[in-house]
């Protein structure tokens, strides 16, 4: 049996556009074990949400394409897959949640037809059972009164309800993995708190793997056993999330880190990585953070680090830790 549940190797996901290729997915290589939380983080725009929507068959052709690479769910390529296999395993085995549950659920059904739905297609249920088990997973997420929810319809439930809807619709049939793409930005903190609560205990319980999406380092710091760092679409850095948050090494990282706010430390202002990050369009062979790197050297403006592990099993891509990594190999 695989050790992974996700194994991406070397993806490359593209869109064309009018001023050429960008290349928002370029040779990321990832893994996620079963039961495990893994969080990717990174700016906008970094290729975070991309790989999960990949991972989904959800590219958009023919402007977006998979250029390259390996997508392993469970040690099936699923790039190889047919239109309609790839669509019984998304659903029954890989579910996802979006950042906006407003625009992911259908305005007109009500709660109790939008849980049932997936159950009686994607679980066999008839729909008594269906409708059983939906309040079942209503009571699961975490609200109270399910008989009343689930003759709701989405306007009148809250945000941070209609989230848990959208979990409750998502681990309705049991996935193995779970991939959460910003789940809890547009909700105040407190509700955010209760989501990730509700996504640890349901990892808990049941033992799915979670793919979490995020450039809230709160939320790695809270979930994640294992975290992976994006930068204009490619792996900078990743480790175990102890190791990472005390030890980063990536100037990127750092950076983040830095900028990242901490109670009872009081500062005049916030810590932001200077320079912005660069034109997907106009990327050269070089290091891509270089014009925003406080340790810029001549190389990093004309070779791409490669991303390599250094001796306490991080992997990182900067060329600051070549001798590190020449002397672990
Ligand atoms: Fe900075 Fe060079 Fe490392 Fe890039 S490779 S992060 S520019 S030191």
């Amino acid at each position: 049996m695989s050790d992974s549940v996700l194994r991406i190797r070397n993806l490359q996901t593209q869109f064309r556009t009018d001023e050429g290729i960008v290349r928002a997915v370029d040779d990321v290589s990832l893994r996620v074990k079963p039961g495990e939380i893994v969080c990717i983080v990174g700016e906008s725009g970094c290729g975070k949400s991309i790989t999960a929507l990949s991972v989904m068959g959800l590219v958009e052709e023919p402007a977006g394409q998979i250029a390259g690479g390996v997508i392993e769910f469970e040690g099936q390529d699923l790039l190889q897959l047919s239109k309609h296999h790839l669509r019984a395993i998304r659903g029954n085995e890989i579910s996802m949640i979006f950042q906006e549950p407003m625009s992911s659920l259908n305005p007109v059904l009500t709660i109790g037809e939008q849980l049932t739905e997936p159950l009686m297609v994607h679980g066999g249920l008839n729909r008594k059972a269906a409708s059983k088990r939906a309040l079942e997973l209503i009571n699961e997420v975490g609200i109270s009164r399910p008989e009343q929810i689930v003759r709701s319809y989405p306007h009148e439930l809250s945000g941070g309800m209609l989230q848990r809807i959208m979990i409750a619709i998502a681990i309705s049939c049991q996935p193995k993995l779970l991939i959460a793409d910003e789940p809890t930005t547009a909700l105040d903190v407190t509700i955010q708190a209760q989501i990730l609560d509700t996504l640890r205990r349901l990892r808990d319980d049941t033992g799915m793997s979670i793919l979490l999406i995020t450039h809230d380092l709160g939320v790695v710091a809270e979930m994640a056993d294992y975290v992976i760092v994006m930068y204009s679409g490619k792996v900078v850095e990743e480790g175990d999330v102890v190791e990472l948050f005390e030890h980063p090494r990536h100037p990127y990282t750092q950076g983040l880190l830095r900028s990242k706010p901490v109670i009872h430390q009081r500062k005049e202002s916030l810590y932001s990585i200077p320079g912005y990050v660069p034109n997907p369009l106009e990327l050269k062979e070089s290091c891509y953070f270089h014009e925003r790197c406080e340790h810029c050297m001549d190389i990093c403006r004309n070779q791409q680090p490669p991303l390599r592990e250094l001796d306490n099993g991080q992997k990182t891509a900067c060329w600051l830790y070549e001798q590190e990594v020449a002397a672990h190999v």
